[in-house]
């Protein structure tokens, strides 16, 4: 996209040098925002009439499906119309707003306009009669997302805003309009990309009840705990739906009357209609706190004829004006919204809200909470590609200038997919069954073009001889053993990537054939390996996912002190065994099997940590450091409840792809009993844990690692029975949890969770179970003192999914669900996956945490660093090799670090990647939030000249989080609450002399615009 040229140069906050602005948000004075408000009036109910439409990426129908209106059999829905249609509409009459959200729509049609067309859309934004509003690629969801994916989409969302229409393009407020349940982690991302307000529709039913009725519409939400109040957000809730008032939807899919305005017809109906609407604005005023009141003019998909709904808008502005009292309607925005409540509410105080909007419940029997763990292979995957996301965006950058100006295609691909995939109906799990084989398929592709993009990188960080580089491949199948070049090559190179800031060690697995293998390190030195047999009754569950795999065993070998943003390579020969000598390295390398005897009590450990089972095969005790802790874990099912069993639509309700609703009785084991085989060698000792032909675990425990790891495969789940399953994995102790347990928002917070218990209002148990549901995205534990200095026991996931404590001491997560009816909420299908036929087999992974004693840390100072490990693994590529170790070591780096140092233990690089025009995007985060750690929970300060090995940071410019906006220009409306006066948003960038240096509070992310040269 063609960058206009503003001609401004921005002064750097630090340093001694320029950046241009063709590399900057950009800046111009316009008429656009709060300048192009309509002013409210004393003494009358101020109706802001904002036209909007909802449109999904992705549900019903795919994204394409959507965009060009195609299988109108699924839903009457095109955009490519939508947007054609509103545009003509607005250059009509210049009194009409519309706004727009979903830039992965949007940005498709800018692209398919003529200059003509596109000069007059851009002035219309300069107007402020189109505004962009939240302006991410999607409107993301908030249980299934991890926070740094939703920084990503709105990242790329608002980029091509900033590319196309500058300041005037620059989103100021968040509409997550549909998103069903609010996270406390996405409102602190929206305060600090400097909006002034979010508005939603969905919270719990009794909560809004209670809101109506006390004026609590509207709040200041304290989003984080940290110091400061540049984390508070101003934040609307909708009186009820996000559609227009019962009677005044005039869209071409409605059926209400339009205004029938000529006097003398026999269906005139402007006094009825304008007395209606003005029931309905004196009812909603009731409930809100100022003189002014929103009211949504538009759905999901509306506006595909926009004159039908700006003729009859019109109209209705017009003659509630003349007609009604007491009410003055005008065109607005959400934004002209805020800005007039905020003028008139001076110094009045706001009630505030310190939790989060989770779960959402519509009635008694709808708890959303299914959806949290809904479709967990792609919740999976988009996990894993996030991971993948970042490391070759990382790559890009530490492998300096692009050679072409098409050198982030590759990139962009995913950074769209992976856009797409965050929608609310995406990750979510909540999109009919040939969408989400879109998604997949599109996240496929995507994930293909970062790998060209990697191996390009890798061509030029890697080779220091005369050789190219071979071709890099990637294994997408490892979690299911299967990987050609490693099965069916005898001399194979694995190169490690560790994308985290710090160094990491961890252990590799890699599928094989039998044989005796020498793995070498970057110095030549011979690892101790170990060759796992793989267990055949665990491949025979997941063998349709494996066609290709003739692997028998895993190697088994630790990587150890991965360089941060950085590689190691791994030398690998496969020897033959003919000669003597092999006999001894084979028994070195080999796996100890056996099936446990009926009855037999098994344990494994590594010295420091035992995990018992007991003479049925389930887990009784672990044992840390001499300490037993009393415990059981299983993998158990509820029931879901299926249609038919009562008259009313609530009773009535079955579980489905939104929905979790249990039939009433506990979970039951998928068995009592487990049949054992247990594998012990030199690394790592398991146990393969089969519980039916359906379910079934490994147990490991890794030598010198504190945490053990239980990885679940499951599916496909049974249902010929009639019943829908949901199987969890619980795990129950004796600690007395007194009620509290702790999840996190969205990867990164920490919350308290009450059992049956909301912070704000008053529960009424209504779905014990369901009820009691909450996203998980990284970690969920139970302690049994808030001293820190009684036993913790924590899980560690690798995929967002439904958790919580139904017992004292005890915790669960649900890992798969397999229903039988649709759940009424729109989706029109029960949650059935087939997976390749039969039915989905899910594999993931669960690290267990057991402390019997905190000893005064903080229970999350132990769980940050597994939880960092999990969600920014290492992934590997491979090449075979003719070579000799000394020669590919002569011709290739076989270790190198991106970063001069590792980084802090508690700082993260969250983002590095290639920006424009040479530029590129730094985000620093901490990842301790206050109290968790006596020294970690500190501020840290970071010099950034000399962060990477090969480059200087020769400038850099902090930006709000969405990197659309100067932070050293940002200004943010105060509000003022109860409790104290807000102040703007200040950033607090320090400068010495010579250095940049940039302090970090704890949970803070500071994002940068840079610019590097060659060291
Ligand atoms: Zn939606």
């Amino acid at each position: 996209m063609e960058l206009p040229f503003i001609g401004v140069f921005l002064l750097l906050a630090f340093g001694c040098c320029l950046i241009t602005s063709d590399a900057a948000p950009q800046q111009k004075a316009s008429t656009c925002g709060y300048n192009s408000c309509t002013p409210s009036k004393p003494g009358v109910i101020n109706v802001h009439v904002v036209p909007h439409t909802h449109d999904d990426v992705g549900w019903l129908k795919t994204v394409d499906q959507y965009y060009y209106g195609s299988k109108t059999g699924y839903q009457r829905a095109g955009v490519q119309y939508i947007i054609d249609s509103v545009i003509k509409e607005l250059l009509k009459d210049p009194e009409r707003r519309f706004i727009y959200v979903e830039m992965a729509f949007f940005s498709q049609w800018w692209q398919e306009q003529t200059e003509t067309k596109k000069a007059a859309v851009k002035q219309l934004v300069e107007e402020g009669r189109l505004e962009f509003i939240s302006g991410g690629w999607c409107m993301n969801d908030e249980a299934g997302t991890h926070y740094n994916d939703i920084i990503d989409q709105m990242t790329w969302g608002m980029r091509f805003l900033n590319d196309t229409f500058g300041e005037c393009g620059r989103p100021k407020i968040g509409w997550q309009i549909d998103p069903f349940g609010h996270s406390r982690e996405q409102a602190s991302i929206f305060a600090s990309m400097g909006f002034d307000g979010l508005f939603f529709g969905r919270i719990d039913w009794v909560d809004r009840t209670h809101r109506k009725a006390n004026k609590e519409m509207e709040m200041i939400w304290t989003t984080s705990n940290s110091p400061g109040e540049q984390s508070s957000i101003f934040t609307g809730i909708f009186y009820d739906h996000y559609s227009a008032p019962s009677g005044f939807c005039f869209d071409v899919v409605c059926r209400d009357e339009p205004f029938i305005d000529n006097p003398r017809s026999a269906d005139y109906n402007v006094v009825k209609k304008v007395k209606d609407l003005e029931a309905h604005i004196k009812a909603k005023a009731l409930s809100y706190a100022t003189s002014n009141i929103m009211l949504t003019m538009g759905d999901d998909f509306n506006y595909m004829s926009a004159d039908m709904n700006f003729k009859n808008m019109d109209k209705m502005i017009r003659y509630t004006n003349e007609l009604g009292s007491g009410v003055n309607l005008f065109y607005s925005t959400p934004s002209c919204y805020v800005k007039a409540i905020n003028d008139e509410a001076g110094s009045r105080p706001w009630p505030t809200k310190t939790d989060d909007f989770f779960p959402y419940s519509n009635d008694p029997h709808a708890y959303w909470t299914g959806y949290f763990t809904s479709r967990p292979a792609y919740k999976g995957t988009v996990r894993k590609a996030n991971t993948f996301l970042q490391s070759c965006k990382q790559l890009h950058s530490l492998a300096g200038p692009d050679s072409s100006a098409d050198g982030q295609n590759l990139i962009d691909s995913l950074r769209r997919s992976m856009g797409e995939a965050q929608h609310h109906d995406a990750v979510a799990g909540t999109e009919k069954e040939h969408v989400s084989q879109d998604y997949r398929l599109r996240l496929h592709d995507s994930l293909v073009d970062c790998q060209q993009d990697v191996g390009n990188s890798f061509s030029k960080i890697l080779p220091i001889g005369t050789l190219e580089l071979p071709q890099q491949e990637f294994c997408l199948h490892l979690n299911v053993s299967q990987c050609s070049i490693t099965e069916s090559s005898s001399r194979f190179v694995a190169t490690i990537y560790n994308p985290r800031s710090h160094q990491v060690t961890t252990y590799v697995r890699l599928p094989v054939m039998n044989g005796v293998y020498t793995v070498l390190d970057p110095d030549g030195s011979e690892l101790i390996v170990q060759l796992v047999p793989l267990v055949n009754a665990a491949l025979r569950s997941i063998e349709t996912e494996r066609p290709k795999s003739s692997a028998t065993h895993e190697l088994v070998f630790q990587a150890s002190q991965i360089p941060s943003l950085g590689h190691k390579t791994f030398y690998i020969v496969k020897t033959s065994a003919r000669n003597g000598q092999h006999s001894t390295v084979r028994e070195r390398q080999s796996t100890t099997v056996r099936t446990a005897e009926a009855g037999e009590k098994i344990a494994v450990g590594n010295g420091k940590l035992s995990v018992n089972f007991n003479a049925a095969g389930l887990i009784e005790s672990v044992v840390v450091d001499g300490v037993t802790v009393m415990m059981s874990q299983n993998l158990m099912w509820y029931a879901g409840m299926n249609e038919g069993n009562a008259n009313s639509i609530f009773d009535d309700r079955p579980s489905g792809a939104y929905v979790f609703r249990p039939n009433g009785t506990d979970a039951t084991p998928i068995s009592t009993q487990a049949t054992l085989i247990v594998q012990t060698g030199a690394l790592v000792s398991e146990v393969y844990q089969q519980f039916s032909d359906w379910a079934s675990q490994v147990v490991r425990v890794y030598k010198g690692q504190s945490d053990v790891e239980i990885e679940w495969t499951v599916g496909p789940i049974p249902v010929g029975d009639g019943i829908g399953k949901e199987i969890v994995s619980r795990v129950t102790t004796q600690i007395p949890s007194g009620g509290r347990f702790y999840t996190d928002s969205n990867g990164r917070q920490t919350l308290l969770r009450r059992r049956d218990f909301r912070p704000t209002w008053t529960l009424n148990v209504s779905e014990p179970v369901a009820g009691n549901y909450y996203p998980i995205n990284s970690h969920i534990y139970v302690t049994d003192d808030q001293q820190n200095a009684g036993a913790v026991v924590a899980l560690v996931n690798d995929r967002s999914q439904g958790g919580t404590s139904l017992k004292d001491g005890q915790i669960e997560l649900m890992v798969h669900r397999r229903l039988l009816y649709d759940d009424h909420f729109g989706v029109g299908e029960p949650l059935n996956e087939p997976g390749d036929g039969p039915g989905l087999v899910v594999r993931g992974t669960h690290y267990l945490l057991v402390n019997p004693s905190l000893a005064g840390n903080h229970p999350v100072s132990l769980i940050r660093p597994l939880a960092q490990q999990m969600f920014m693994r290492p992934w590997m590529s491979f090449s075979t090799t003719s070579l000799s170790f000394t020669n590919w070591k002569n011709n290739f780096r076989t270790e190198k670090s991106g970063l001069t140092a590792p980084l802090p233990d508690n700082i993260h690089i969250l983002t590095l990647e290639p920006w424009r025009d040479g530029t590129h995007l730094l985000r620093l985060e901490h990842i301790y939030d206050v109290g968790e750690h006596s020294t970690l929970s500190q501020p840290v300060t970071l010099i950034l000249d000399d962060l990477l090995a090969d480059y200087k940071i020769t400038s850099a410019v902090e930006t709000t989080l969405g990197a659309n906006q100067w932070a050293s220009e940002t200004s943010r409306l105060p509000w003022n609450t109860a409790d104290k006066q807000q102040q703007p948003l200040k950033m607090s960038t320090k400068n010495s002399s010579t250095k940049t240096s940039v302090t970090l509070l704890p949970m803070e992310i500071r994002t940068f615009i840079i610019q590097m040269t060659p060291k």
